[in-house]
């Protein structure tokens, strides 16, 4: 099996070629997939006979992971050819490289690799200042690269670029298969072409001549090769179904990818003949910063990634540091995407609502590259930032990099030593966290966490009455109120909170990180664990195995730690005593209207929901089952229940199973702790992946309990509600 992927400057024709390309070769007897990676999703179109088709990514927006087959995204189109397409964000507010590696993760998901193929076409979008664009060049996609361009300057320049995202990435393997020339009728353009393609030592695999028969196919929704099979054009995508074909049996055919310099790219729009080689590396050649990055490019194969990048990640957790300034350098749509992602705007709104000021995306700021850096670089724009920000009065700075800066080679690095020399006093800090190149949010976010932590200073003594929180995160609204819960939690002890790393601190509170006695995890997350590995590993700092707790159980173990190793046990018995009143008080309250109702609790994440089960107990309610949902890679990490044993559990719990078990008997309720849609004939309510702090948590859960218990869990426009769902759905489909 080989994988190509289709790259060349927008609007150059890359779906048309790609879709010819797949026709081409199912004629000659290939098993062809055909992945759409634009978020135009015009891609497959002329194999589908004009007809469009969902996007992975509507897809993923509108179906439970639980509900989600191979068969609703993959396409059968003309001669057997799969047809997806990855879909995209609307201009301006989403990403298309997290959206395509979000595709890429949702088919690896639901099978696609177990699906045989001797072709794999990805055609990719043409904007470089975009994460979507590296994404298949990373190396467990595509094999072969061919770079489509006509004769016109900027799409000679924007292949170029690509030769030198390629060489950024290809980790010395050559992956280069050649130049498909797209005419679009220019005086003598194919020895333009051919001149680019001589100087970057290239073939041009074909010349597809300027026709209106493209159109005419496009219109009747078919590929030219079907409908004029006898055509020049058709000749011509022939040549590359057959160099494909060849590269099949023979992937040594694939090349170095040698980039032009800007001054050698000058002298060829000048006219003049560049000889191969000369000159030097350009940049993304082994000179420059970006190639030490490549030792570090992650290997998605290992394991599966997730919708994110490591720039969103990094800047979450350099912008949580108050008296620094975060600067993405990137595009304006990253530092747009990040600041409005769900974390960030969370914590914003939750900040702005209690009346606080300084909100941590204030704290942001983007070098806002343009289409312009594809020729000129980004370098000369942080550069330029950060002076505006030092004459402005800032004294600390994180620099974090973005696919864009990492596709065209910039190197950071450089950039802020020259500065720094010129300005000792200050701190600057660079994380090469290069989008989604380097890997996903967690990535970003732990390679920052431990920059951070290098301020953390050896010579200080723990204070007797201090502790640290490490890896807070708040991802949904309804976290928001519990922000302040842990602080209070441990105010009720007297004992305060030095440093709450990586949520809200300053660089002095990380510098005197070690006067907290004892650290404490708040989310039992890869994030906060990565954090507390590195923590342990290079400063020596104990971070406890005991989660903060959640519910009374736990919070009553919690109270006599506490007194035992703070010699307050007087106090913690007294906590105890008081929240113990409270909880038992309310509890005996909704008792009287819960008791002996029933209840399935759902489980789709690793965290514990032995809280659940010991309120449910609590309130006198009957646990008709608890179901774990099939998610493998949060299954290694899932604790036993204490529950086990006492309650039936059902493993590898789906929405059919659900549906099977309460065949005879709804229950009354339906508990999960994540989103799951309407449940037919019951009440349902999702408390998410973190609950909160303590007691409160389990009070907030049996309130609410409480009163969807008092509402009717069928009434007659729930039914309204569904049937307009259904036509909505048909009228979709249709
Ligand atoms: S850095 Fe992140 S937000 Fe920016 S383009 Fe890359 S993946 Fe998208």
């Amino acid at each position: 099996m080989i994988q190509i992927a289709i790259y060349g400057k927008g609007g150059i024709g890359k779906s048309t070629m790609s879709a010819n390309i797949s026709y081409s070769l199912a004629r000659m007897g290939k098993r062809v997939l055909q992945i759409g990676c634009d978020p135009k999703h015009d891609s497959t179109r002329a194999l589908l006979g004009g007809r469009g088709q969902t996007t992975v990514l509507e897809y993923i927006k509108n179906t439970p992971p639980y509900d989600r087959r191979l068969e609703d995204v993959v396409l059968e189109g003309k001669m057997g050819i799969k047809c997806v397409e990855a879909g995209g964000p609307e201009p301006g507010i989403g990403c298309a490289g997290r959206g395509i590696l979000s595709t890429f993760d949702t088919l690896k998901r639901l099978g696609m690799d177990d699906m045989d193929f001797d072709v794999k076409v990805y055609d990719v979008l043409g904007d470089v200042v975009c994460g979507g664009f590296a994404v298949p060049l990373r190396n467990e996609y595509a094999d072969g690269v061919y770079l489509v361009t006509s004769g016109e300057f900027m799409s000679l320049y924007a292949a170029n670029n690509i030769l030198k995202g390629i060489k950024n990435f290809d980790k010395g393997i050559p992956r280069t298969a050649g130049i498909i020339a797209n005419c679009r009728g220019m005086d003598r353009e194919l020895e333009v072409i051919g001149r680019f393609a001589r100087a970057v030592s290239l073939p041009v695999i074909a010349a597809i001549p300027r026709s209106g028969l493209f159109a005419e196919a496009e219109a009747r929704g078919m590929p030219v090769a079907e409908l004029f099979p006898d055509s020049d054009a058709a000749a011509e995508l022939g040549k590359i179904s057959a160099h494909v074909a060849s590269l099949l049996g023979n992937p040594s055919l694939l090349l170095d990818s040698k980039p032009l310099t800007d001054e050698q790219m000058g002298r060829l729009a000048a006219g003049e003949e560049v000889r191969p080689n000369e000159g030097g590396a350009a940049p993304g050649g082994p000179s420059c910063g970006g190639c030490a990055r490549k030792k570090a490019l992650i290997d998605a194969k290992s394991r599966p990634l997730v919708a994110s990048c490591a720039a969103a990640g990094a800047v979450y957790a350099c912008s949580s540091v108050r008296d620094a300034v975060t600067v993405i350098h990137g595009p304006r749509s990253c530092a747009h995407i990040m600041s409005s992602s769900r974390n960030l705007s969370e914590i914003r709104r939750g900040r702005r609502r209690r009346g606080m000021s300084d909100p941590q995306f204030s704290r942001m700021c983007s070098t806002e590259m343009d289409d312009t850096i594809s020729v000129f670089g980004g370098a000369g724009l942080l550069e330029e930032k950060l002076n505006d920000l030092i004459l402005e009065g800032h004294r600390n700075f994180f620099i974090v990099t973005t696919c864009v800066s990492g596709i065209i080679g910039d190197n950071a690095i450089d950039v802020v030593n020259a500065i720094s020399n010129a300005h000792p006093d200050l701190y600057f800090r660079v994380i090469e966290a290069d989008g989604n190149i380097r890997g996903d949010w967690e990535d970003g976010y732990i390679e920052a966490a431990d920059a951070i932590a290098d301020m953390i200073r050896g010579d200080v003594e723990p204070s007797p009455d201090c502790v640290n929180l490490v890896g807070e995160r708040y991802f949904f609204r309804a976290n928001e109120e519990k922000e302040d819960e842990a602080p209070e939690m441990f105010r009720k002890f007297g004992i305060k909170v030095n440093c709450r790393l990586i949520h809200d601190c300053d660089m002095e509170s990380v510098a005197n990180f070690r006067r907290g006695r004892m650290n404490f995890i708040v989310n039992d997350d890869t994030g906060a664990r990565g954090l507390a590995k590195a923590l342990g590993g290079r400063h020596g700092i104990k971070i406890e195995e005991r989660l903060l707790p959640y519910g009374m159980h736990e919070f009553r173990e919690f109270a006599e730690m506490i007194g035992r190793e703070f010699g307050r046990e007087d106090l913690a018995r007294e906590v105890l005593a008081r929240e113990e009143g409270e909880y038992l008080a309310e509890i005996a309250a909704h008792r009287k209207s819960l008791e002996g109702r029933t209840a399935a609790v759902e489980s789709w994440y690793p965290n514990s929901i032995d809280w659940v089960l010991d309120l449910l107990q609590d309130l006198g309610m009957r646990v008709m089952f608890v179901g774990i949902g099939p998610e493998r890679h949060f299954r290694d990490v899932r604790k036993p229940s204490r529950h086990e044993g006492r309650l039936r559990f059902i493993t590898d719990y789906s929405r059919e199973r659900f549906d099977e078990e309460t065949k005879g008997e709804k229950p009354d309720i339906v508990i999960s702790d994540g989103m799951r849609g309407d449940v037919e004939g019951t009440r349902h309510t999702a408390f998410m992946v973190r609950a909160g702090v303590g007691v409160r948590c389990t009070l907030r859960l049996a309130a609410e309990i409480d009163t969807l218990m008092r509402l009717p869990a069928v009434e007659g426009w729930r039914e309204y509600a569904k049937s307009d769902d259904r036509m909505e759905d048909e009228r979709y489909a249709s």
